[in-house]
């Protein structure tokens, strides 16, 4: 079976046959027109939404759905605090980071306290594609090393270096001499005792390949949940390992927490804690800014040091007091509104439904995630990947105004992460809703 692009996955084929009625295809068509071949669209039906609040979507009718899918507007969509900050400070001052304003270091001191003492320098960017790539940068200066391992389907953003580990970005992908793509830690098909064993041989294997090409060890970029492989959280300490071999070969452990940094998992402010490991270097992006396009890159002052004396870095929009301004709202609502330990419980919740849900429908293979980022992988005759069912479904879904989406290799995962304010109702609704299309599905076949 042929793995799947990750923007392939859940999109709109403008060339299959399709019926969308004159007013949407001619939006769908204007839209083509403008963004060309780069342009992608979600769901058989595309939709078009107008208007967000907590964790409902409305679209341009006025529709409601649930939505299940974006982990960007992590606190909910237009949260009061993140919205108010924003605007009073756009009202007052916003500025690049070349002067001194109290905001961002404020920010910065509040951000570098929830995370692992030694990691005491913060450099803001915009994106996540940013973050990875200074972090890579940083890698590559301090080891004078280019050797990059990440998993076969990752995705870590869109700079040219980024993209160059970020298989799953590609068509056809061969990976560059200085990349190694090694499996994902596969808790569905590696038993839970060898997963940790599995996942750092691969490593090494990986490490070894690097001393022989010339390209030496730099760094092991991963994704703290692996959502692009397919969402594999279990069991936890599974990384310590590989992350143990990374370290006797001097390289460096880069944990990519743009998607479930700041408390997806439920446990912990990030996703790597859950394997009680110590990182290099951290990248942050997505739920930073609620929609406000922040990321940063937190690290130990060795390492920065190492690469201003050759470089320097400066983001023109990174770091402003806005950024600053709605970062602390952020923090605000994640703790005001207990946000951590409502993605453990609504999460556990939710998980356990979608298990109930496994032992009466057989398409259901596993269940897995931490927090509120659940994977529900989809088989049949027992263990082979359903990519068209996951498609399938998820269209139902969106016509029953639930939105969800893809991950994994094939895209045969269902990937279910909501904003943290999901409640317990949501997740309910979610389930009985995905129970409804499992059995319409069954019965149509
Ligand atoms: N890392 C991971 C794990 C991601 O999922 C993404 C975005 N999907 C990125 C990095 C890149 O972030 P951005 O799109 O903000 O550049």
């Amino acid at each position: 079976m042929d793995s799947k692009p990750i923007l392939a996955l859940n999109a709109f084929d403008s060339s299959a046959p399709h019926d969308l009625g004159s007013a949407l295809e001619a939006r769908v068509r204007r839209r083509a027109k403008l963004f060309g071949a780069a342009s992608v669209l979600f769901y058989d039906r595309p939709l078009e939404i107008v208007r967000g609040e907590g964790c409902r979507l409305y679209d341009a009718d006025g529709l409601a759905y649930l939505d299940a899918y974006n982990n960007v507007p992590s606190v909910g969509h237009c949260h009061p605090k993140v919205v108010e900050a924003a605007a009073r400070q756009l009202g007052q001052l916003n500025i690049h980071n070349r002067y001194l304003h109290p905001g961002i270091m404020d920010y910065a001191e509040r951000l570098l306290a929830i995370l692992p003492a030694d990691l005491s320098n913060i450099t803001f960017t915009c994106t996540g594609s940013e973050s990875n790539d200074l972090a890579l940068r940083l890698a590559a200066n301090v080891t004078g090393a280019r050797g990059v391992i990440v998993t076969e389907s990752a995705y870590h953003g869109n700079t040219a270096l980024v993209t160059e580990v970020s298989p799953t970005l590609c068509k056809q992908h061969s990976a560059a001499a200085h990349v190694r793509l090694i499996p994902a830690p596969d808790s569905y098909r590696v038993p839970p005792d060898r997963l940790s064993e599995a996942f750092a041989a691969h490593v090494a294997a990986a490490i070894a390949e690097f001393e022989r090409n010339g390209a030496g060890f730099s760094a092991l970029l991963v994704d703290s949940i692996f959502s692009s492989d397919g969402v594999f959280a279990d069991p936890p300490g599974f990384l310590r390992a590989a992350i143990d071999v990374v370290h006797r070969a001097k390289g460096l452990f880069i944990a990519d927490e743009v998607q479930c940094g700041f408390g997806r998992t439920g446990s912990s402010w990030w996703g790597f804690a859950r394997h009680g490991v110590r990182p290099d270097v951290v990248t942050l992006g997505k739920p930073m800014g609620n929609g406000y396009p922040m990321g940063a890159v937190v690290t130990r002052p060795d390492i920065l040091d190492a690469y201003c004396t050759k470089f320097g870095y400066f983001n023109t929009f990174a770091a402003s007091p806005v950024a600053a301004a709605v970062g602390q709202a952020v923090l605000d609502a994640i703790e005001q509104d207990g946000l951590i330990d409502n993605a453990r419980r609504v999460g556990s919740h939710l998980k356990r439904g979608l298990e109930d849900l496994a032992v009466r429908h057989a398409a259901i293979g596993d269940v897995r995630g931490a927090g509120l980022y659940l994977g529900v992988e989809l088989v049949e005759d027992g263990a082979t990947p359903a990519p068209a069912l996951a498609k399938t479904l998820i269209n139902a879904l969106r016509d029953r105004r639930v939105l969800i989406g893809a991950a994994g290799k094939f895209g045969n995962t269902l990937k279910i992460r909501p904003p943290l304010c999901f409640s317990a109702a949501d997740a309910d609704h979610l389930v009985a809703a995905l129970d409804d299309a499992l059995t319409q599905t069954s019965r149509s076949v």
